[in-house]
């Protein structure tokens, strides 16, 4: 499990409102080539049009990691702009930040790249982008071997010519291979603890009256944990094992007699115009809305 995922999705990118879903096939791992800007840093400078004229390059990742947090920035299947290739059609794509202290010359070379000081916060963003990827493989039923980077994908043909992760990795004696092994590690770990298990839901294992269902499938009790704020999935043992995406970026709306999504968004967002996020957020594929219908509304 991730330490944290902090979901934020960019509505403004024009990614997000292109709206196309993919059923994952793997995950893609990227670097960002700016040193020291950190995972939360990048909601400013993407969730902008390239379409409006606000942003240079037409570009979106599902997250960004650091060596403390997650931030997603799309939903997992939405098809993400960050592969250069057709990766895009199969591939969750995952950036890691990079620390200060150094610059780039020549697209590829680190200049001035300390190893010593930096060990420890490569550590820790290696730790959480394996954690990420555990949660992604079971929630997606991937393997280790469904994992890449930007500069295999190259090599594949199914992304353009970078150089990421591989440039970053040597510098402390990693590869992919090592990142794959340590995947796999953990999900094995996972799959022997869980034999015939009951994953339940609730706010916290000690309420255990809060409990909103207990369920076979991890894949059930992890969206019914997303479909309510504020709970998340436990073990046998009570231990938590996933955290629901306690959404800030919304508030549920329930949709009542004489409602349009125009009118939702007039009334709630202010302008009628916005229909068409509260159409995104939620995965609609016509305008009909009915009563009682919950709906997410951007805040
Ligand atoms: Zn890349």
């Amino acid at each position: 499990m991730p330490n944290k995922i902090i979901t934020r999705y960019m509505i403004r990118n024009d990614c997000f409102a292109a709206n196309r879903k993919i059923t994952p096939k793997g995950i893609m791992i990227h670097s960002t080539a700016a040193p020291g800007v950190m995972a939360r840093d990048w909601f400013s400078r993407w969730n902008k049009s390239y379409k409006a004229g606000e942003i240079n390059r037409q570009v979106c990742v599902h997250a960004f990691l650091d060596d403390k947090e997650v931030w997603q920035y799309l939903p997992w299947d939405h098809r993400g702009w960050h592969a250069g290739g057709s990766a895009n059609n199969t591939h969750i794509g995952l950036e890691l930040c990079e620390p200060g202290g150094f610059s780039y010359s020549g697209g590829f070379q680190m200049v001035g790249y300390d190893k010593k000081r930096n060990q420890v916060y490569f550590n820790n963003v290696w730790q959480n982008a394996v954690d990420l990827c555990v949660f992604l493989c079971r929630k997606y039923g991937l393997t280790e071997k469904d994992i890449l980077c930007h500069s295999e994908g190259s090599s594949m043909g199914i992304a353009s010519n970078h150089a990421d992760v591989m440039h970053w990795f040597v510098k402390h004696g990693k590869n992919m291979d090592h990142f794959r092994v340590d995947v796999r590690k953990k999900l094995r770990i996972s799959t022997l603890s869980s034999i015939k298990p009951l994953y339940r839901v609730r706010k916290s294992w000690n309420e255990a009256k809060s409990q909103k269902g207990a369920f076979r499938k991890l894949t059930f009790a992890i969206q019914c944990a997303d479909e309510n704020p504020g709970y998340s999935v436990f073990d046998e043992s009570g231990i938590k094992i996933y955290i629901g995406s306690h959404d800030p970026t919304y508030e549920i709306y329930t949709v009542v007699k004489g409602d349009s999504l125009w009118k939702i968004a007039k009334k709630k967002l202010g302008d009628s115009k916005r229909h068409r996020e509260i159409k995104v957020l939620n995965g609609l594929t016509s305008d009909v809305i009915h009563i009682g219908q919950k709906l997410k509304l951007p805040k």
